[in-house]
């Protein structure tokens, strides 16, 4: 059997956090914690009660202080070249204002993150909706996942090719159905039936994708079957722990522009949500790490909510973001959280990518692995974007 290279996790030092301490007082302190932060958290609205009427509130909603609300958008962390820089700044924080309007009426974070998403999956810039990566087969296949840190309820959508906003499904999901995840057909048959009106998969297709493709297929030797011999690994055997089924680890050229968004509102609920249009050329039906709870995606106002961009299959199996907000829970700050999480994600399965994380107190991290990776923030205090954190 080949061995894999070091397995080891990061172990923290940090002061202040708890990794350090063996397993079982961990557990007892993190019970004792939780406990607390149970008791502390005042409810402040009949929905904060779980009591208000209503698909979404149905199930007990855990919630902390009122809180300032605090937005952070992702637009995916990749080598981006300069003369790309403006279009995903301006992309994400066209995405932020859109988020924020929500939040300052008193707007959930849920309503938030999804109104952010939105706004990127509709920018052609971004891996998400129209203008998104195309599969081998040169279509558009979307993943998305939104979810609800107060109610850990959430919708997901895989492999849909027909609806335009993927994120405005996965919350018709979240919202009216009593499913967590839905995909392909009957993905898009659930949102038609929930009012989303369906579109060709020839509407999202825009020519500088077609182009894309053609010239990757172009220059992907014809052999490029399934399996290891598409990635030129002719043994057919993993190299280094690398994955055989997705892009080349060190290719800088390849773009990684998915979206994502966390928020906290007033009432003191953090949300969610990721969508893309996932890697180029991907086979058919191919589902990356966005819209998997938990991998691309995570929310629970007990830890925090994640979302991840990047190479999706070392992603997913590192279940990378509840790996982050167990981080949180566990009494790291975010902003350590994500750079652990790059780190880990880069060590242990030389992945690469990006991560928003966010905890209901409103403390933020950003960092990525990748030269660049868009984002934006904004509290009542300041507004603030760019394209290099937290490395
Ligand atoms: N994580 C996405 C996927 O693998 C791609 C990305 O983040 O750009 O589908």
């Amino acid at each position: 059997m080949r061995k894999l290279p070091d397995a080891s996790v990061p172990r923290v030092t940090a002061t202040g956090s708890f990794d350090c301490v063996n397993a079982s007082l961990r557990e007892t302190f993190t019970s004792l914690w939780m406990t607390w932060r149970r008791r502390r958290a005042k409810p402040t609205s009949l929905a904060s009660l779980g009591m208000a009427i209503g698909n979404e509130s149905r199930f007990a909603r855990l919630s902390a202080m009122p809180n300032n609300p605090v937005l952070v958008v992702h637009g995916g962390a990749w080598a981006m070249p300069d003369d790309m820089v403006e279009a995903h700044i301006n992309g994400v924080r066209n995405a932020l204002a859109a988020g924020w309007r929500v939040l300052e009426r008193g707007g959930t974070a849920l309503d938030a993150v999804e109104e952010s998403v939105v706004i990127m999956e509709d920018d052609e810039t971004f891996d998400a909706g129209r203008g998104s990566f195309l599969n081998r087969d040169g279509k558009v296949q979307l993943d998305a996942l939104i979810m609800d840190g107060g109610t850990l309820r959430a919708g997901g959508v895989g492999c849909v090719e027909r609806v335009r906003n993927p994120v405005r499904a996965a919350r018709k999901i979240l919202s009216e159905s009593p499913h967590v995840y839905f995909v392909a057909e009957g993905a898009e048959r659930f949102a038609e039936e929930h009012g989303l009106e369906l579109c060709r998969n020839e509407d999202l297709v825009i020519p500088r994708e077609v182009e894309r493709l053609r010239e990757y297929q172009a220059k992907t030797p014809t052999s490029r079957a399934e399996g290891a011999r598409e990635m030129g690994h002719p043994s057919g055997s993993a190299q280094d722990g690398n994955d055989l089924f997705a892009p080349a680890v060190h290719d800088a050229a390849i773009s990684h522009d998915t979206v994502g968004a966390v928020a906290l509102d007033r009432e003191g609920n953090i949300a969610a949500a990721t969508s893309t249009g996932g890697t180029l050329n991907k086979a058919p039906g191919r589902l990356g790490d966005s819209s998997l709870i938990g991998c691309g995606c995570y929310a629970d106002n007990l830890s925090a909510a994640v979302s991840t961009t990047g190479w999706g299959e070392p992603i997913m199996k590192l279940v990378l973001a509840k790996w982050t907000a167990d981080r949180i829970v566990a009494g790291n700050l975010p902003e350590w959280a994500a750079q652990e999480a790059m780190n880990y994600l880069k060590q242990r399965l030389k992945g690469h990518g990006g991560i928003i994380v966010l905890n209901a107190q409103g403390q933020v991290g950003i960092a990525h692995n990748t030269p660049r990776m868009a984002w934006a923030l904004k509290t009542v205090q300041k507004e603030d974007a760019g394209i290099e954190r937290g490395q």
